[in-house]
């Protein structure tokens, strides 16, 4: 059964049913490290479980491990052995989910509400056999709907799975929002909650921008450019599980009791704002070849071989000077990769033929993101002149349908979040 957005019972506050009119909604809690904390926080999440079913809802839990917990364990699996076998790296760090799963299903029963709690092998939850990162490939749902449709809570551990050989495996950190999804997909949820300890996706980071606000509606593509430019509330395969899918997220605290964000398709938005948010990364790095002889196949020399080193390579401009016959490459790489794409490009400097190679550190990749974008023009130029007013030096652009990203000195970083908010009319009132 799927649901209209405006059919939503509380606490998406739309529309409030009267009781006769009750429409029951099947939906999938998560709640992350903080919200499952100890033991007092424990049975606080009971509590909000409880509201659920007590609304006459099925309820499906995915928990992630106490916070602090999985870095305990990984740290174990690093003291015992540096270059580790990751299946049993998995074996270690997924008990973390054990513990508070098995909590939370006597914290429902103490308040009794009927619940068992479900390890990714029991239900299963099938993944590949790459462990450490593996990937959900199927989930065997039909005893959960059933037990569900009974009344009964299943808690289910995130962020682990099974591989073919039925060895366990673990999704890749912060991988219990991709198990949520993955699971709500999979009992056909209407929603997927994910409680954490923010009220939701803010325009910017609100630490930064004091007038940063919560934004009410999100669509998947804009939360993905988001995600992966540094937001940090949900897992970026986590959304990209929920856009292939469909399924709708709502991102909301599990601390207050108010509605959060919600993730959703393009088409439930009505009012599309040209610019939803303004996200940035200080984990990136400039590299520039000075001078590189300008002929056909350089970009192939210089970026196969950093491909073949496993760096990343994001952001790229290639000028070449008039009547000139060499060429200045700048490109971006993240931070941790600098120095392996420095060494990488020097072995290679005979073949490639630069005049010198020049790194910085200290940028910053500020981005606005809105899927109004498509339909209207100059606001790209909105950006660069509100930069320019600040004084801020553009180093490298790039651009893609629904984002503007701008390298800059990362001196600026708060100057520009906070010029570019007021730019795109995102101040709080
Ligand atoms: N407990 C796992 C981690 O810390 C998974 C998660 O929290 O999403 O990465
Ligand atoms: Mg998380």
């Amino acid at each position: 059964m799927k649901n209209d957005i405006n059919d939503m019972p509380e606490p998406f506050g739309r529309v409030t049913h009267t009781a006769d009119e009750w429409v029951m909604a099947r939906i999938v809690q998560k709640f992350g490290g903080t919200s499952v904390g100890d033991v007092d926080r424990i049975k606080n999440v009971a509590l909000k479980v409880k509201a659920e079913v007590d609304r006459g809802n099925e309820v499906a839990v995915v928990l992630s491990a106490m916070s602090g917990e999985t870095n305990r364990l990984v740290d174990l699996v690093s003291q015992m052995a540096p270059l580790y076998d990751a299946r049993e790296y998995d074996v270690v760090v997924a008990t973390g989910e054990q513990v508070t799963v098995g909590l939370l299903a006597l914290a429902l029963q103490d308040l009794g509400v009927s619940a068992r709690s479900w390890l990714g092998w029991q239900i299963a939850i099938e993944t590949d056999d790459v462990h450490g990162k593996a990937r959900i490939e199927n989930i065997v749902a039909d005893e959960l709907v059933k037990r569900m449709a009974s009344g009964e809570v299943p808690v289910v551990a995130g962020f682990q799975g099974v591989a073919p050989n039925h060895r366990i495996t673990t999704l890749g950190r912060g991988g219990s929002d991709t198990s949520a999804v993955a699971l709500a997909a999979a009992v056909g949820a209407d929603r997927c909650d994910i409680y954490t300890d923010v009220d939701g996706v803010y325009t910017t980071d609100p630490r930064i921008v004091s007038k940063a606000r919560k934004i009410d509606r999100i669509t998947y593509e804009e939360m993905l450019e988001m995600a992966s430019l540094g937001a940090k509330v949900l897992q970026t395969r986590a959304v990209e599980m929920a856009m292939k899918t469909g399924q709708r997220i709502q991102v909301l605290s599990s601390f207050e009791d108010k509605p959060g964000t919600l993730v959703v398709d393009e088409d439930e938005i009505v009012e599309k704002e040209l610019v939803s948010g303004i996200a940035y990364s200080r984990d990136e790095a400039k590299i520039t070849l000075v001078r590189v002889s300008d002929k056909p196949g350089v970009a192939a020399a210089i970026f196969g071989p950093l491909s073949d080193a496993n760096v990343n390579v994001d952001m790229i401009v290639q000028n070449r000077s008039v009547g000139g016959d060499a060429t200045d490459m700048t490109f971006t790489v993240a931070q941790d990769d600098l120095d392996r794409a420095v060494e990488t490009i020097e072995n290679l400097s005979a073949d490639i033929g630069y005049e010198k190679l020049l790194s910085d550190a200290n940028v910053v990749k500020v981005s606005v993101v809105g899927v109004g974008m498509r339909s209207h023009a100059g606001v790209a130029q909105r950006m660069f002149a509100a930069l320019a007013e600040k004084g801020i030096n553009i180093q490298v652009i790039s651009t893609s349908e629904i984002k503007v990203s701008v390298l800059i000195d990362e001196e600026y970083t708060e100057l520009a979040l906070r010029a570019l908010h007021t730019a795109y009319g995102l101040d709080a009132t």
